[in-house]
Parts: structure tokens; sequence; C-alpha cells
């Protein structure tokens, strides 16, 4: 298995045993993981509250749970153009799964009648340094509320890799920073195994701001917010995006399937001609670390799409 040969080593060095190939093809060249990552790579001193506290943003069991109609919300609001999402719309209003209290006029920031002050025409011409400011000061969904900080994302600014999460958890909320605590910690491991570190990626998530007590993101904010992850894919140009969860990879694809159905495919992100594929969120491999094999699965098919193959 020469293909993981390194990685191996890598995991070695961790001085566990995981990550071990599994026959998925019928060969003997799969990936299997066999033990516990989550108890050999993650700090202990870390704080746990979260695993108390309801499952944290893109957490996902491995059924889809979420109703069917909630998906397709979700789904069919993202396809939307932002300037179709019109919230004191009663058509749009049953769309787009919009809790009254939340729904907000539009901002003042957005003059409609002067185009050159057109936030996603800003957005689209914004560099990462810029683009980030923007979003901390961001008010164009009713998130900006409740948040503590924004989470813009960080790492390599011409990574290869593009890791997309959900939205902040706790941790990245009160910190601004994305990919903290204890899933932060499982994905470190998970790009050890891979050879790379938190400098040599980017990582990011769908939604900038944490939805209250970890609920999922709703269509609108989706479709407000997700001009500054296309603007981050834009800058960046990275060789793959690494969608992780259900509703990452949802949002991306615009697509209402099902997580089992869309891991193991090859996906291109929005015409960009930027490959995607679809893995579980670390969150939900804390919850559930036999799936830990089939993320390496994803991992080793992401590398692939790197390396040309
Ligand atoms: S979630 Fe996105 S669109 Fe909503 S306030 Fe935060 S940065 Fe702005």
């Amino acid at each position: 298995m020469p293909t993981d040969r390194s990685s191996l080593a890598y995991l070695e060095a961790m001085g566990v045993d995981l990550w071990i190939r599994r026959d998925v093809s019928g060969d003997e060249s799969g990936v299997e993981a066999v033990n516990e990552l989550v108890d050999e790579s993650v700090d202990e001193s870390v704080d746990v509250a979260d695993e108390s506290a309801p499952p944290p943003a893109g957490d996902e069991p491995v059924e889809v749970t979420a109703e069917p109609e909630t998906q397709t919300d979700v789904a069919a609001a993202a396809a939307a153009p932002a300037d179709t999402v019109t919230v004191d719309s009663p058509a749009d209003a049953t769309q787009v799964p919009l809790e009254p209290e939340t729904i907000v006029e539009s901002p003042a920031t957005e003059p409609a009648d002067d185009e050159t002050q057109d936030p996603v025409e800003l957005i689209a011409r914004a560099d990462l340094e810029s683009l980030q400011t923007m979003v901390s000061g961001c008010e164009r969904c009713p998130l900006s509320r409740t948040r503590n900080k924004t989470v813009f994302g960080s790492g390599n600014p011409d990574a290869d890799w593009l890791f997309v999460g959900e939205a902040p958890g706790r941790d990245e909320d009160r910190q601004g920073e994305a990919f903290v605590g204890k899933a932060g910690q499982l994905l470190n491991a998970m790009l050890f195994a891979l050879g790379l570190t938190r400098d040599d990626v980017f990582i990011a998530n769908v939604l900038k701001c944490r939805p209250p007590d970890n609920r999922d993101p709703m269509g609108e904010e989706v479709v407000r917010c997700e001009p500054y992850l296309h603007r981050q894919v834009d800058l960046v140009q990275p060789k793959v995006i690494v969608a992780m969860g259900r509703f990452a990879a949802q949002a991306l694809l615009r697509s209402g399937d099902n997580i089992s159905r869309m891991r193991g495919q090859q996906y291109e992100y929005r015409e960009t001609g930027i490959p995607l594929v679809v893995t579980y969120h670390p969150a939900y491999l804390l919850r559930t670390p036999d799936q830990k094999g089939k993320v390496w699965d994803d991992l080793l098919q992401a590398r692939r799409m790197i390396n040309g193959g």
C-alpha cells in the first residue's frame, strides 16, 4: 500500500495505530480505523463541556435525520439568487424556514438603488483581508445579533486543500477561530495523518456566525452568507474542497441529498473546475469513532484529486 505508507508513518509518529488500511474495493488496499483516534489524539485538558451541550454545529448522524422538507428548503433557498430572498414576502417566507422573530428588514447597509454599494458586488471584488473586515462587521442576517465573534476562517491563502464546515460552534464563537476545541484537535490529527498542518490548508465554514444553541442554519442565513465563502474559494483557488458534514455538503452542492449518498462521489464546486469531496464532520467522529475509516477513505480520495488521480 505505497500510497498510504507515509500517512501511516505519521500516525505511528503520533504513537497511535489507526487508519489501518481496509479492503474497500476487493483488494487489500483499503483503509480501516481500528482504534480510538479521539482518545489518543485529543488533549484531555480541553474543556469538555460541549459533550453535554446540544450537538455542535455540523454534527450529524450516519442517517440523515432532518425532515425531508427541511433539507429541500435549505437546498432550494441556497440555490436561489440572494436578491430573490425577500424576507417580507409571504411566498418566500414559506420557502425559507425563517422563524418569525428572526426576520429582519433589509439592512441599512444595502442601498438597493446604488449598484456600486451592493454588498454582494463588494464581496465579489474583495481581497482576503478586506473580506475578513467585511465579515467582522456583517449584519446581513439575524445571526449578527446573537454571535459573540465572527469566524472568518484561517490558513494558507494559497492552500491546495480547503476544508469547509457548517458553522461556528460554541468554542469558535468565543474565540473567533474555526475548528477549535475537541473537533478542531481531531481535525488537526486528520491533517497530521495527511502530512499537513493548519498552515498548509485553509479552513472555513459556510456560516461565519454561530446559530443560537447550535441549531441548523436556516436557508436565508446560507443565502446571505455564502457570498463570503464563494469569494474565499475564488481567492484561495484550492485544488480540492472537502465538505465536512451533511449541512456543508448540502449547502456547497445545493443539494438535499443524504450525506451517505454524497460520500465517495466526485463533485465540482459551482462550475469552477475545483473538485469537491464530501466527508463526515469531525464533531460527528467524536461521537462515532467507528466512522473514522470512511473519513480516511474520503481524505485519500481528495488527495488523489490534488495529485490528478
Ligand atoms: S452569518 Fe454570515 S451573513 Fe449572517 S451576520 Fe454572520 S457573516 Fe453576516
